[in-house]
């Protein structure tokens, strides 16, 4: 296990005990989570090095996978999935015609797919080997298996999208850089991220299950991005809902809180998280915009 030693945003050295949670989604170990006193930030400790990462990854659930039976629970979540599809392309497309995307964590290759389809050149970059595979097949295309590997296409992207991945991954800075260099120039980086902030993460507090430690290494806030992207030269263009997120957490959270999905429950409040968010805009995640500033 490793541990955080300096604040990935602001570099200071002392980090405050904020929440115990546990890691309710695959082995029930507990973790903290700590916080800067300084800017705000929060990062799980201790977290696991790359040598332990895969057993917190074990299971088939985290990765989204084909061949799924077809009851009416997966066809509504397949309508609901369609959906975001082409809401989150829309958001990460506006404004332009065409170009080149590449995902980063693309999985198996869905979001590629879309936009793909819509006549974007695509690219993406996946660590978990059966994910990657199934997406070449698919897609006939290459998909790196790094930021590293993925180097000498510097320049290249106008667009390049991180759904959930940003809060995975470690060494920060040096990876937001390594972004930064395969952008072409004025090219935008769209970061989907949970939000703390929202009212789920405060109703659920420990059981709210975008804590996902420690899988999730960071928990940003809309002040964190702004200021971390900030520091990278990047310059911050707008946030976007993610209102489906809001009724999954919420039906997750139940299920760690009470032991089973109270589907009702789950509603019920991913609709008033919703709703809270409409007049703050702290909504369960939002997908931010930013461009580099050149
Ligand atoms: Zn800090």
């Amino acid at each position: 296990m490793k541990t955080h030693k300096n604040c990935p945003i602001c570099g200071n050295n002392k980090l405050e005990p904020s929440l115990e949670v546990a890691d309710f989604f695959l082995t029930q170990e507990q973790f903290h989570i700590m916080k800067c006193p300084n800017c705000g930030f929060e990062m799980t400790q201790p977290f696991p090095d790359k040598n332990e990462i895969e057993r917190y990854y074990q299971s088939d659930e985290y990765y989204s996978h084909p061949h799924k039976k077809k009851s009416l629970v997966s066809l509504l979540y397949e309508k609901v999935k369609q959906r975001n599809l082409k809401y989150k392309f829309r958001i990460a497309t506006s404004g332009l015609n065409q170009g080149v995307i590449l995902d980063i964590g693309c999985g198996s290759g869905d979001f590629m797919e879309f936009a793909k389809n819509k006549n974007w050149n695509v690219c993406g970059i996946e660590p978990n080997a059966l994910a990657r595979n199934y997406a070449e097949q698919k897609l006939k295309i290459q998909i790196f298996n790094s930021l590293e590997s993925a180097t000498p296409h510097k320049t290249s992207f106008d667009v390049i999208t991180l759904w959930h991945v940003l809060e995975h991954i470690e060494n920060l800075n040096e990876q937001v850089e390594a972004i930064k260099k395969l952008l072409k120039p004025g090219g935008r980086v769209v970061i989907a991220l949970p939000n703390p902030d929202s009212y789920d993460a405060k109703y659920y507090g420990k059981f709210w299950a975008a804590y996902d430690v420690p899988r999730h290494l960071y928990h940003f806030r809309f002040k964190n991005i702004r200021e971390f992207m900030s520091k990278h030269q990047f310059r911050f263009l707008k946030r976007e809902p993610m209102k489906w997120d809001a009724f999954y957490i919420a039906l997750l959270s139940e299920k760690y809180k009470y032991g089973r999905q109270r589907l009702l429950s789950a509603l019920i409040h991913g609709i008033i998280s919703n709703l809270h968010a409409k007049k703050n805009r702290e909504f369960s995640s939002n997908i931010y915009i930013f461009y580099a500033d050149l």
